[in-house]
């Protein structure tokens, strides 16, 4: 499993409770305002961020 983050749903918190949940921090954001990020190459789906997020952003899917 991966974490994924919806671009469109993602509603560019000021501080990301998806990234803050990550316990290997794999989540990270491109700048002040720009949606979340998770880099897929450390993410190991271990799906604590999804619950996290206001938005419902993150997806889990199948690697
Ligand atoms: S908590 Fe969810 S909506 Fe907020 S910045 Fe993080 S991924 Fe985006
Ligand atoms: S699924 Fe786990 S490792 Fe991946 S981004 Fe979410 S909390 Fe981090």
């Amino acid at each position: 499993m991966k974490a994924i983050i919806n671009p469109e749903k993602c509603i560019c918190c000021k501080k990301c409770a998806v990234a803050k949940a990550c316990p290997i921090k794999a989540v990270f954001r491109l700048g002040e305002g720009e949606p979340a990020v998770v880099d897929m190459g450390l993410c190991h789906g271990c799906g604590l961020c999804a619950a996290e997020c206001p938005a419902k952003a993150v997806v889990l899917r199948e690697s």
